[in-house]
């Protein structure tokens, strides 16, 4: 049974929270009707995130499963690195997030103190590299952020720092002077630490004049610079689109790094691309621009990412 137009925003609005932050809703203004649709639709609730579809769920990749989550805010699938889920918050909603049931789900978690994730890094010596993801590790206070850091580039076999961010072209204000110094002082404090900023950007139109230049910031503090995107129907489903992107990212220093399949989660089938229609796009892309300018196209699951 489909629900009449308003209990469909009700219920939309029951179910997921939605955010879209002021430097997006600016940016887009600035944009054609074409790139303003595809960037925004990303972030906008839609009717058929309610639809119910077989295979997709609030756990796609089974990251709650308790033998790769020793807490609340740490996943431990791979040997050598932790993902560590700083925060809830991010500057916008993505409609199809993979970890949607602690962002548009969230009723906020509660952290797990950081003397016990240490503990567990120096229990786990194979560990080299804390990733910090979310939600998006900007949204924390810069000062909290490289504390936490700190914290953890305190433990001998702990060699790279990674954020996992949208913030650089979504909310790109919060990388102000206050989050530069405190990164200058956490690089001062650790330095035989490498830092890492991998973005996740959609499309080139994402890439404001302020979120260029706060790349060319990052960069000028030798911050290693990847991206991630993810195969979207109606937003990038096009060789030509993610090509752009690709040239745009190399342009401004930022390696692309990843073409992720779309991860199965709930409300969200309505962006998925089929295999062999994404395949393809890929393929067109590959003809499109030097091979080093390639993200390599995934698809995730529990136990890693495989190619496409
Ligand atoms: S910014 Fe990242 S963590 Fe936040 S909703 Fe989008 S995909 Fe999810």
């Amino acid at each position: 049974m489909r629900l009449a137009p308003s209990n469909t925003d009700a219920e939309l609005a029951r179910r997921f929270r939605t955010r879209i932050a002021v430097h997006i809703r600016r940016h887009a203004e600035t944009l054609d009707t074409d790139a303003r649709q595809r960037l925004l639709a990303q972030f906008t609730p839609d009717a058929r995130e309610l639809e119910s579809v077989a295979g997709f769920d609030d756990d796609p990749l089974h990251e709650e499963d308790a033998d790769i989550h020793p807490f609340a805010d740490v996943i431990h699938k791979y040997r050598a690195k932790i993902l560590y889920l700083a925060t809830d918050e991010c500057p916008v909603y993505c409609r199809y997030c993979t970890r949607k049931r602690k962002t548009l789900l969230s009723n906020g978690h509660a952290a797990t103190p950081l003397a016990a994730i240490v503990a567990y890094l120096r229990a786990h010596t194979e560990v080299c590299e804390v990733i910090f993801s979310g939600g998006d590790p900007l949204m924390l206070p810069a000062r909290d952020l490289f504390h936490r850091a700190g914290e953890f580039a305190s433990v001998a076999s702990i060699r790279f720092i990674r954020l996992h961010s949208r913030a650089v072209t979504t909310a790109p204000q919060l990388l102000n002077e206050r989050w530069f110094n405190a990164c200058r002082e956490f690089q001062k404090a650790h330095a035989t630490i490498q830092l890492a900023l991998v973005l996740h950007v959609n499309t080139a139109a994402e890439l404001s004049f302020e979120a260029i230049q706060k790349i060319k910031l990052l960069k000028e503090m030798n911050i290693s610079l990847y991206a991630q995107s993810v195969l979207l129907a109606g937003i990038n489903d096009n060789a030509a689109i993610l090509s752009e992107l690709c040239v745009q990212l190399v342009r401004h220093g930022v390696q692309p790094y990843y073409l992720h399949q779309l991860d199965r989660v709930t409300g969200s089938a309505h962006f998925e691309v089929p295999d062999a229609n994404a395949r393809g796009i890929y393929n067109e892309l590959k003809n499109l621009i030097p091979a080093y300018m390639l993200p390599r196209f995934v698809r995730d699951s529990k136990q890693g990412k495989f190619s496409m």
